[in-house]
């Protein structure tokens, strides 16, 4: 890539380059707007890209972008202007953005770009040598971003495979026995609901359930057959959308007759969705690998399928989730005052206390050495502060035991952010981190919501 990239900057005359200078500087806000009118012209950009977004951040950085293009034309500055696309590959693979849809859209902007070179006064050579040039750069920087883009595209798709793979090695029975508690849990509370609540309480919805959640959130990433999860998530949709509402309105006329048959309709439902997720767990294929050896919790290398799956949950049903990062307080004085081994006992009664206190729709990472990442699916920054105030004097109050009867006392400081709508999940993991420092520089031992700092209200 480098040789086609140096090979067109070969014997540039100081014509062409000035040429493709004026052009930069007179037209680039011309050339972004036909990118981006191209772009959102297809529906499928409406998912990553809004005209918010483009007015307010991108069209000042894709004009940027044009004009290193068409203005760096020194054979030095080709290692990075190359770094440059690639970065913006990733980025592309990163949101998930169909390549045909940039490529379609630089394509509609090239035109502009050759109708300006062409209107512009001056040599037909020069012009001519301009035109070709700027074509070619342009198509260039297409081809490694692409180039870019599918490579990291493969790597998220085996992290997905890998993630199933792990999935797979869970204590299965142990999740199976749990959801189908949660399950029942569900349709007791129901029948409950309906033999003593009067006519005008509402009736708790299957899809809000702790089932339910779980089969959202986590059941697609665990389970390779998804069709039963599919059936699953029809019936909960008949539940909650058709046999409750009429259930309610039976109760609410005092129906006795229809309240036992609507009832019977929702429980055979429910039955059904028991029977499907017992298939789903015996056609589990059991596999090798993936979870932290030490501590059992999700590997960092899962983040972006999780996060990108929870981003597109959010988009789509508009549902916010947050990010919980948190960090050990003087772990290291922990490892240098009772040995490394005690530090790792630590370091797994802390997991175990994480998974005892989230939820059943929520992600579980080691982050980092002594630190853990927890995504909570749908819950904003309330409910995730919560979780976070929770664990935080969960932890604070119960002293790590060890086998000599030692107890250590531990406290752990916490960043979270919530999902704001901006598709790329790492800002969101850069926010929890900022909030993260900002609880360590303040005292440790606390939560600090990262919409609660100066530089949240200064990008808002
Ligand atoms: P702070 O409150 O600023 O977070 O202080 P800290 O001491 O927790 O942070 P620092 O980053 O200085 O040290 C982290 C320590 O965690 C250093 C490293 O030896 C220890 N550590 C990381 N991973 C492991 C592990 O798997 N087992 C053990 N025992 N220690 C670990
Ligand atoms: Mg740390
Ligand atoms: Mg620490």
């Amino acid at each position: 890539m480098e040789q086609q990239w140096k090979q067109l900057l070969g014997g540039v005359s100081p014509d062409v380059a000035a040429l493709l200078a004026t052009l930069a500087e007179q037209h680039a806000t011309e050339f972004s707007r036909k990118f981006y009118q191209t772009l959102l012209a297809d529906p499928r950009a409406s998912v990553f890209v809004t005209h918010e977004a483009v007015d307010t951040r991108l069209h000042a950085s894709f004009q940027r972008w044009i004009t290193s293009l068409l203005t760096r034309l020194s054979i030095e500055d080709v290692p990075a202007l190359i770094a440059d696309q690639q970065q913006i590959g990733i980025i592309h693979a990163r949101l998930n953005i169909p390549i045909e849809l940039v490529l379609r859209a630089s394509r509609r902007m090239k035109e502009v770009v050759l109708e300006a070179i062409l209107s512009h006064p001056g040599r037909y050579k020069a012009r001519l040598e301009a035109a070709i040039l700027a074509m070619g750069l342009t198509d260039v920087a297409m081809e490694i971003m692409s180039a870019q883009y599918a490579d990291s595209h493969d790597s998220v798709t085996r992290t997905d495979e890998a993630y199933r793979n792990y999935a797979a090695t869970m204590n299965m029975s142990l999740e199976r026995e749990c959801q189908r508690t949660a399950l029942s849990d569900w349709s007791n509370r129901l029948l409950q609901d309906v033999m003593i609540g009067g006519s005008d309480i509402p009736l708790s919805r299957i899809g809000h359930s702790p089932f339910g959640l779980w089969i959202r959130h986590k059941a697609p990433a665990i389970f390779i057959g998804p069709r039963e999860l599919e059936t699953i998530r029809a019936s909960m949709d008949t539940i909650d959308e058709r046999h409750l509402l009429e259930l309610e309105a039976a109760i609410a006329r005092e129906d006795m007759p229809a309240v036992r048959r609507l009832t019977r309709l929702a429980i055979g439902e429910v039955e059904q969705v028991r029977h499907l997720l017992d298939t789903l767990f015996d056609h589990l294929v059991r596999m090798e690998s993936g979870s932290d050896a030490l501590t059992h919790l999700l590997n960092r290398r899962f983040l972006p399928t999780i996060l990108g799956r929870e981003i597109g949950l959010a988009r789509s049903k508009g549902i916010v989730f947050s990010l919980l990062l948190l960090d050990i307080d003087h772990f290291k004085t922990i490892n240098d005052q009772y040995g490394h081994e005690t530090g790792d006992r630590t370091l797994q009664q802390i997991a175990q206390t994480l998974s005892r206190l989230t939820g059943s729709g929520d992600f579980l990472f080691r982050y980092g050495g002594e630190e853990f990442l927890i995504v909570c699916a749908e819950c904003d920054a309330a409910r995730a502060h919560i979780v976070a105030e929770r664990i935080r004097r969960e932890i604070e109050n119960r002293p790590i035991e060890l086998p000599d009867q030692t107890r250590i006392r531990v406290t752990l400081s916490v960043g979270l952010s919530t999902y704001d709508g901006h598709p790329d999940y790492h800002r969101l993991i850069q926010h929890a981190d900022q909030a993260l420092y900002h609880a360590k520089a303040t005292g440790r031992n606390r939560t600090v919501d990262y919409a609660t700092l100066p530089q949240a209200s200064a990008q808002a």
